[in-house]
């Protein structure tokens, strides 16, 4: 068996199919609906095969394929599938395992929008039962488990608190329980944390943020083996119409191929601003896995190979009359949602979490009123203390 191929490499070469594409750099996007054959014959050898052939748009597309391809290797799975969005694979990969009446075990700080799809559409569309845990214990997962659950939801490092889950230990006692498992790897991405080589069923990914990283693409992928995948690629992307776009696709393989020096830069920049921060006397608290004072850094060295830039945190101010003072002075980190892109972005959860959940759920999620959240980008780490610092002095 030959090596495998390295992260770098995988990425940034794409050369296999260089005499298919008259040796084009860059391969090309192929932005058309069907595909034409040479006879009746030939048409019908690509429908005994449809999941590997080029038939029409909805289904495969070369250029589609070409990230997805890519994907899979970077996670270390058999297949991937490509989505329009991190929720439309989030929702494909959910309607994959549940069936009506099942239970699911989730994670209490998951992802907004996902918490809402099972506690509000599945649960009332098909009698789905959730019940929530913190994630750090395994007896409480363990008693939490109940003849009908089929699906244990993680998401590690999570998007909203920044806790960790002990993927190994987890997917272990769910195994041992035949529930399947999902996890959210957002926030690591594929190169700083492989959970399908840590027994996870199927990764998703919003492609929208670090994945994407020019903050010009929507998109979302789910990674497993070969069985799980071709039968979300029959049915939930099929023939729920969740066709990604040739130019999406084209966008993701142009961000993929600087998605290592990106993050590297992500990395060292975060960590500088995160140090800053945490030394800062009007600052409470610093929430990001990267630094030593998180509580569960050495969970997050022992599974994670590195941390990308979204973090946040506590002021020791309350008074919400100067924490939109201390926003609306930045300069350089904007004001908006999402992360992961080029750009430095802040961000306060309440503004729009409070709109989606209750004061409680809000409340149990361990997000607090004061929680600012910021994604580092990839501007002068310099530049962008001295925003931070301007801002601080006025409050
Ligand atoms: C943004 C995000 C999603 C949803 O992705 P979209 O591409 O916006 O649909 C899912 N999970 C996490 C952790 C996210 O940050």
């Amino acid at each position: 068996m030959s090596k495998p191929i390295k992260p770098a490499t995988l990425l940034a070469h794409d050369q296999n199919n260089n005499d298919v594409y008259h040796g084009a750099v860059v391969p090309p996007i192929f932005q058309n609906s069907l595909f034409t054959f040479e006879s009746w014959e030939a048409i019908d050898a690509a429908f005994e095969n449809r999941a590997e052939s080029y038939i029409y748009s909805r289904g495969k597309n070369p250029t589609v394929q070409l990230v997805e391809e890519k994907l899979a290797q970077l996670a270390c799975g058999e297949k991937a599938q490509l989505f329009p969005s991190g929720m439309a694979a989030i929702t494909a990969a959910c309607l994959h395992v549940l069936t009506p009446n099942s239970h699911v075990i989730a994670i209490k700080n998951m992802y907004g929008p996902a918490n809402n799809l099972l506690v509000n559409y599945l649960a009332k569309k098909m009698n789905i039962e959730t019940t929530f845990v913190s994630g750090n214990s395994l007896d409480e997962i363990n008693s939490a488990i109940k003849k009908n659950t089929k699906l244990i939801y993680l998401e590690s490092p999570s998007s909203a608190v920044f806790s960790l889950q002990d993927i190994t230990a987890i997917t272990t006692l769910a195994k041992q329980n035949g529930i399947k498992t999902i996890i959210d790897n957002t926030w690591a991405t594929p190169i700083f944390q492989k959970p399908l080589t840590m027994g996870v069923d199927l990764e998703v990914h919003s492609c929208s943020k670090y994945l994407g990283g020019h903050s010009d693409i929507i998109g979302g992928v789910v990674i497993g083996n070969e069985r799980d995948i071709q039968s979300i690629f029959h049915n939930e992307y099929e023939l729920l119409g969740s066709k990604t776009a040739p130019m999406e696709g084209w966008l993701l393989l142009r961000s993929l191929r600087t998605l290592t020096v990106r993050l590297k830069q992500h990395q060292e920049s975060a960590l500088k601003v995160a140090n800053y921060l945490e030394n800062h006397e009007k600052i409470a608290h610093v929430n990001y896995p990267g630094l030593e004072s998180h509580s569960q850094h050495d969970l997050a060295k022992k599974q994670m190979q590195g941390f990308t830039g979204l973090l946040s945190f506590q002021l020791n101010i309350t008074q919400i009359d100067k924490i939109k003072t201390f926003v609306n002075t930045l300069n350089l980190f904007q004001i908006g949602v999402s992360w992961g892109g080029h750009e430095s972005l802040i961000y306060v959860p309440a503004i729009s979490y409070l709109k989606e959940l209750s004061q409680e759920q809000f409340t149990n999620m361990g997000i607090s009123l004061g929680d600012v959240r910021i994604s580092v980008g990839l501007e002068n780490v310099d530049d962008l203390i001295e925003d931070l610092n301007t801002a601080l002095l006025t409050i």
